[in-house]
């Protein structure tokens, strides 16, 4: 059996600590699919196909990884649709573990047969998330150590339209 994962998650917008963990998922999986879901609760900063069309970019050099952009959909449902037995998820801190440990019990719930895999995060990039990443680039911070080149690429395209 091949073993797929699918590493999902909002990635609004993808970061080198996303990237550490597709890559560690990488030598450990067959395949590993990014699934971009439209995240309910948080206003998007990039659309669903822009964030498609930029980590594709960035996993191209990247063998046995795949993206995917779904609007909405139950996780463990999406896994079984495409023969993913795994799904991969980051811990940074005790806050993603006690957040995590309770999605991955209802997903366990869901499907027994799905099992979630956790990758403690880079030390490198543990204090980073999207979202305080937006907050300091909304101010004008320089946050170039911690995004791929095409995202730094792609904010700055959008700040040259928005001044
Ligand atoms: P979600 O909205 O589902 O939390 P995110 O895009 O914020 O989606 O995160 C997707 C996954 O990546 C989560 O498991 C999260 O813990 C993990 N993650 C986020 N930032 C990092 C990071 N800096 N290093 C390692 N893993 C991370």
């Amino acid at each position: 059996m091949r073993k797929i994962a699918l590493f999902p998650g909002s990635f609004d917008p993808f970061t080198l600590g996303h990237l550490d963990t597709v890559m560690r998922g990488a030598a450990l999986f067959d395949e590993v699919i990014v699934g971009i879901f439209q995240n309910t609760n948080k206003q998007p900063f990039f659309s669903l196909e822009e964030r498609k069309q930029m980590i594709e970019k960035i996993l191209l050099p990247i063998e046995r990884v795949r993206v995917i952009a779904q609007p909405a959909q139950l996780t463990v449902q999406c896994a079984r649709e495409l023969g993913a037995h795994f799904l991969l998820r980051g811990i940074r801190s005790v806050k993603d573990y006690e957040y995590e440990k309770d999605i991955a019990q209802m997903n366990q719930s869901l499907d027994a047969s799905i099992e979630t895999v956790f990758l403690f995060a880079n030390e490198k990039y543990s204090h980073i998330s999207s979202s305080l990443l937006k907050e300091v680039i909304a101010f004008g911070g320089d946050v170039s150590a911690y995004l791929p080149k095409e995202v730094l690429v792609a904010l700055e395209k959008r700040g040259r339209h928005d001044g």
